[in-house]
């Protein structure tokens, strides 16, 4: 099989099929919408009249499928994990994008938004970037497409993040301090949005997750499907039929798993299962589990939940992953989280370290430890023994060579 683009969902309503996808108005449900400042207002506007006609051109779609052919070696290998299933006694599957070019989802997204930047005309490209995974995926499309890049970082990131500084250098981005706040994402967020107002015409903002305002929740979701478009022809290959039983995913902003999920959100006999970093224990004050913590707010231009204080201060969120330390959810995950089509699950930090060098002595891949967390599902829910069960491995786990080091004393 080859890969191939996204079957473009209709825009849905909020009821029967399509309930879980986004309405003609950019909502999940409750969630979603774009609540942005007006300075803003012509970019984002931009994209959501042209972004639905520009990725179902197909020349757009061609252009895109070649790439991730080619270029991030599509389709990643659906992987029976005979190992692991023996040991948890039910049928596992990993879904493989730590084998990706870059070694994780994330280039998936950033090789489509470079491409629709381009039809817009814009020739210089901005992100955001926290540990630096969305940062050296970006760096990597602007290089791969000749873009000028500037990559918004937070200072004390930029310190504890140093390789994958280094990386997106040798990739010809410029990294960018952003010095005010706490000097981390979210000020780095307020920086490229900053630099957005003041370059509306030749700039595109590649924003890293299923989150921001729409349509980027939308269409970032929409680059992703391929990860569930190519797992229903894998497993109809391998195992005779293209749903699962679960599909299971970490959610930080929540992208891998939005297209992990995208093609049987409609498909009611396929279980959802949605896992959030717990980091030292929900009731910690240390977390990132935003299903149980967050409440209704705006966060990066959208109504979702996410985790504040009373008088609507956002909480800093902590996970010994910084793939998924984030205060928030993507919408449409919120909406799935309240429609009870998804279920949630809050992994701790030695849970998912734990379930990391498991997978590293059962199978012989070593795990980011974003998708740790997703592993770790095995040790809190019992499947039944014919169920199968896809995991997304978001990423491999060389950038946290350090971390695991430290925590295993290697
Ligand atoms: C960034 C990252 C994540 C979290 O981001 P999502 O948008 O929630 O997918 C998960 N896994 C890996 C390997 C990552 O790099």
């Amino acid at each position: 099989m080859s890969a191939t683009i996204n079957s473009i969902t209709p825009i849905g309503g909020n009821a029967g099929k399509g309930a879980y996808h986004v309405s003609e108005r950019g909502y999940y449900g409750e969630f979603g919408g774009a609540f942005i400042p007006e300075m803003l207002y012509p970019n984002v506007e931009e994209l959501r009249q042209k972004y639905l006609e520009v990725m179902s051109e197909p020349s757009f779609k061609q252009e895109f499928n070649k790439l991730l052919k080619d270029y991030v070696g599509r389709p990643s290998p659906l992987y029976f994990a005979k190992r692991m299933s023996e040991k948890y006694e039910t049928r596992i599957y990993l879904k493989r994008e730590d084998l990706n070019h870059t070694g994780a989802h994330k280039i998936n997204n950033t090789i489509g938004q470079i491409l629709m930047a381009r039809r817009l005309g814009k020739t210089r490209i901005i992100a955001e970037t926290g540990a630096g995974q969305h940062g050296v995926a970006t760096a990597t499309v602007c290089a791969l497409t000749g873009m000028e890049c500037v990559v918004y970082m937070g200072e004390i990131d930029i310190a504890r993040q140093a390789p994958n500084v280094a990386r997106m250098k040798m990739l010809g981005a410029e990294v960018r301090p952003a010095l005010s706040g706490s000097r981390t994402l979210k000020d780095a967020t307020n920086e490229a949005i900053r630099d957005w107002i003041n370059n509306p015409v030749d700039t595109h903002y590649i924003i890293g997750s299923a989150i921001g305002p729409h349509p980027y929740p939308d269409m970032v979701t929409r680059f992703q499907s391929v990860i569930s478009e190519e797992i229903r022809a894998q497993l109809l290959e391998q195992e005779g039929r293209e749903n699962p039983d679960y599909v299971v995913a970490c959610i930080g902003g929540g992208s891998n798993a939005a297209g992990t999920f995208y093609h049987f959100l409609d498909e009611e006999d396929v279980n959802i299962i949605a896992v959030e970093a717990a980091g030292k224990g929900i009731d910690s004050g240390e977390s990132a589990a935003t299903s149980v913590l967050g409440h209704q707010g705006i966060i990066h231009g959208c109504r979702t939940l996410l985790m504040q204080t009373e008088d609507g201060q956002i909480t800093e969120p902590y996970s010994i992953s910084a793939g998924l330390d984030y205060p928030g959810v993507g919408p449409m995950h919120a909406h799935l989280f309240k429609s009870g089509r998804a279920e949630f699950k809050a992994i701790t930090d030695s849970d998912a370290m734990k379930a990391g060098l498991q997978l590293c002595q059962l199978e012989g891949i070593i795990p980011a430890i974003e998708s740790s967390h997703a592993l770790a599902v095995f040790e809190h829910q019992k499947f039944g023994k014919d169920d199968i069960v896809v995991v997304a491995l978001s990423g491999r786990g060389d950038k946290d060579l350090n971390t695991y080091i430290d925590y295993f004393s290697l």
